[in-house]
Formats: C-alpha cells, structure tokens, sequence
C-alpha cells in the first residue's frame, strides 16, 4: 500500500546498516531484495572484539550449532523454517555448508562467513564500508544490529539518547521455568507480607518452600556444582550488583538464607503451620503468565549442573527450563521500553534496533530479528506500510516479547521458545499434552506467516 512519506522519510532511499553480524547481514540482504540500496557499516576488521577472530561478515564467534532443525517441536527450529520461507539469506547459506549433526543445523562456520560475505558483496545494491560508527545520526535510515559486542563508543551514545538504566552492558540471567512445570501441589501465589494494593500484585510471586535438610542439601550442591569461567575480555566489576548465586553461597552457607531465599512475610497454605526454612521465589517473566524466573538465581554453573541443582528445588522437581542462567558480557536495550513495534526508537524513529542488541539471544533469533528489521524499514523507504507481524508466528511471539510482552523492569535477553506463544484453545496442558501442543503451535504459525510473508 503507497502511503503519503513524513518529510524526513524522504531524505533519502538509502538504508544504512550499523553491524555486518548475524542481523545486520540478514537485514541488509533482505531490504536489498525489496529494492531499497543499503550501506553496512562493519568496523571489523579495522576495529576489533574480543571475541571476532576475522573481518567477515556474520561471523560466527563460539559454536558453530544453530541448534534444533525441528520445525514441528522446536521453536528454534520453527524461526528456522519461517526464516527460509522468507528467502533468508543466513538460513540460506548455512543449508548449503551444513554439518551432519543429527537433529542440529550446524555448519562449517568459516565456509558458511565467507559465503555470506561474498553474497552480499556481490548483491547491485548492497555496499560495504569498513568503519565504526560513535553516534546515532539524525537524518536518515539507520539499522544499528552491533550485537553484544557494540563497541564502547556506540554503546555511550546509545546510552546518552536513551538512558542510563535502558542499555545493559552485561546478562545476569535467573532460570526461566514453563509456568505449566511447576508442583502447584507444593508452590503457592503469595507477595511477601501480602504486598500490593491488588489481588494479582498481592499473588505477584510463586513461592517453593525448604525445610532444613533441603536447603543444606541445596547449597552443598550449588558449592559442588561445575561453573563456567569468564571469557578473556570480560571483567567481573557487575558482581557488585548482581552476585551469582554460588558466589553467595561461598560467603557463607547462611548468605542465601539472608537474601534471595528469605523465608519472612509468607505463609505455606499447603501446611500453614510449618515454617519454611528457605524459600525460593520465582516472578512472572511475561504477560501470558508462560514463564517465570527464578528471582536473584543469576548463575555462572554449567547448563548440565543448573537442571540438576534446580530441580532440588520443591515444586521444581520435573521443572522445564526455556532458558537457564548465566552471565556474561552483552550490550543490550531495554526494548520494552524503548521501540516501537516495528522497533525503531520511539524518541528518534528514524533508528533502528536489531539483533541481540534488542535483547534476544542466539545466533538465529538476531538473524530472525534482523530479517524483519530489514523488511520494515525497506517497506517504510518505499512508503509502505506492511501488515503486523502475526503474533503467532514465531518471529511475532519473538518482535512482540521484546517490545511489549516482556516486563520492561526484569527484561533480559530472551530465545525463543514455546513459552511465548498465545496458547492454542482447546489443547491439554502439563507435559502430557506437549507434543500435541507443540504441533498445533507450529501449525498455526506456518500458516500465518506463510500468509504475511506473501502479502509483503
Ligand atoms: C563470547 C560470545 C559467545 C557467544 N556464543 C554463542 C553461541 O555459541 N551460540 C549462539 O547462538 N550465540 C552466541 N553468542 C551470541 C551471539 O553473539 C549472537 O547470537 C549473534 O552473533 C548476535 O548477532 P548480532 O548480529 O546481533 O551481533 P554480531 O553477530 O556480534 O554482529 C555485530 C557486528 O557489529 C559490529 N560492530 C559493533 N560495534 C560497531 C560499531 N560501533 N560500528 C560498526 N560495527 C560495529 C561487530 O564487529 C559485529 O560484526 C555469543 C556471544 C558472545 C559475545
């Protein structure tokens, strides 16, 4: 549809592209299909990171996995099938460098850089400037995709448009746990001392009790438990705010006691006469009241460690996790509250966010992010306006997390997973019904995406 352009729409029909990784690279292949010229901005390999080794673009810069190729059970997997109905250029190439991995896509990651680079240096409308961009322009199209990584520069100017407390320099992630996996046999909804001036803030916290033993025996597994060391490069100066929970618990077997599993103000239903020793307390992590993180369990121990530890937890016994803890080094914005849902910058529009800079997490979904911020901000250089992501696709579940479904004071990067789609009416919940839920999900979001993709 060919819409009447505001003046600063017109400017220019060029699309400048901030970032030649994973987003960058997808979202400039994707405007250059539409017909839109496109500059990538890449600092690499005249500026480094710590952890790109190359100048090519989308580089891959740990494993080398795209992780599951499922796209009737696997969200993951599902983004991966969306991406290639819409001519992606990452899924693209990595099908033609595919590893044998069993269900996994991974694939021979220097090969796979190389092609990507080579195919968008090639493309008539697509130019590439080695430079690193400080400042958000005003005039203009601009996509920044700088990953993780932004360099620190960027990452002060992004900081100065937008606030302090919206950019994050650093993941300190708490386990996200499927709402449906969790013993409400043994949890219940309560806010410390009934805080709140409503019912549902007065329920805000789902709340798993220890006794004694289970808490001694929980900590001697989080002090036994294998942990992840820092990447070079990293520094640990945000341990002042956000402590890993075994660093707590190597300050004494009480400190977790004192702090993120204070037993005070709340009262077990199930045997309201007991008093818990311990309580662990977990907090919607979005809308649909999916998925809940564990609150101040931010961990540096291995994934394999995290299930098992976790799962002591009462209530959380056969607990699902759609994302486990970690920290790390990871620029991000706070989407929430800073895009639109076509993810530009509310104060500034003619901006764009991409990548795992929006605050998704993984190699795919910053591609998938990437894919629709070209899309959008090719439609609005042709003074287009297309139809809203479907939301039950997983690029929608995915768009609409990051800028409005998840809680903009908690927000931490997210992948995909089932936990963000609207259920399906009608279907079983718990674990029983999983595999027929998941098909019907990725059922629904073949079609609508088939249908928004051809409208585009
Ligand atoms: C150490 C580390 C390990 C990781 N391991 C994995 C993993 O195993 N699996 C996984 O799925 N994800 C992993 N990730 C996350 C991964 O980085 C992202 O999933 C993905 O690469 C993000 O894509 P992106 O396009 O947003 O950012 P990137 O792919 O990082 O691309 C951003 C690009 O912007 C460029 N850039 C930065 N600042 C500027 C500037 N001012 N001007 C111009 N260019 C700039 C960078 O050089 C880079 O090429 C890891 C991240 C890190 C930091």
């Amino acid at each position: 549809m060919a819409l009447l352009c505001p003046i600063w729409q017109r400017m220019t029909d060029k699309l400048h592209i901030v970032g030649g990784g994973m987003a960058g690279s997808e979202a400039a292949w994707q405007a250059a299909e539409m017909g839109v010229d496109v500059v990538i901005h890449e600092m690499r390999p005249n500026v480094g990171t710590f952890a790109h080794q190359t100048g090519n673009l989308a580089e891959m810069v740990c494993s080398n996995s795209f992780r599951s190729d499922d796209d009737e059970q696997n969200a993951v997997g599902l983004l991966h099938w969306e991406m290639r109905t819409a001519n992606g250029l990452i899924m693209s190439t990595a099908d033609r460098h595919r590893l044998p991995a069993g269900g996994a896509l991974a694939v021979d990651r220097d090969p796979f850089a190389e092609s990507v680079t080579a195919r968008l240096n090639a493309h008539p409308r697509i130019s590439v400037t080695s430079e690193e961009v400080t400042s958000l322009p005003e005039d203009d199209h601009w996509i920044f995709a700088t990953g993780p990584l932004t360099s620190p520069d960027l990452g002060q100017a992004i900081q100065a448009a937008t606030g302090a407390d919206a950019l994050a320099f650093f993941d300190a992630i708490a386990p996200i746990v499927y709402a449906d996996s969790i013993d409400m046999d043994k949890a219940w909804m309560q806010s410390r001392y009934d805080k709140g001036e409503t019912e549902e803030e007065r329920t805000a916290y789902l709340n798993c009790p220890m006794d004694r033993d289970q808490y001694e025996a929980f900590i001697d597994a989080l002090l036994a438990a294998d942990k992840t060391e820092f990447h070079e490069g990293e520094t640990a100066g945000y341990f002042d705010g956000c402590l890993p929970i075994e660093v707590m618990a190597e300050r004494g077997r009480e400190t977790l006691r004192h702090g993120p599993m204070k037993p005070v103000g709340l009262t077990n239903p199930h045997q309201p006469d007991v008093k818990s020793h311990a309580v662990v307390q977990l907090r919607r992590d979005n809308a649909l009241g999916t998925l809940f993180n564990i609150v101040g369990f931010q961990t540096k121990m291995k994934y394999g460690a995290q299930t098992d530890v976790f799962r002591m937890i009462p209530a959380l016994e056969n607990a699902s996790f759609a994302r486990l803890g970690g920290i790390h080094r990871n620029t991000f914005i706070n989407s929430p509250t800073l895009l639109d849902e076509q993810m530009r910058l509310k104060s500034q529009p003619n901006i764009r966010f991409a990548g795992q800079i929006t605050g998704v997490e993984g190699y795919v979904e910053s591609a998938a992010m990437g894919l629709l911020a070209g899309r959008l901000a090719a439609a609005e250089i042709q003074c287009r306006t297309l139809p809203d992501v479907p939301q039950d696709s997983a690029m929608g579940a995915l768009i609409h997390h990051i800028t409005g479904g998840a809680e903009a004071r908690t927000f931490q990067p997210m992948n995909v997973n089932f936990g963000l789609f609207r259920p399906v009416d009608g279907l079983k919940g718990g674990r029983r019904g999983r595999k027929d839920r998941y098909k019907a999900y990725t059922d629904r979001a073949k079609a609508v995406w088939s249908d928004w993709v051809k409208q585009c």
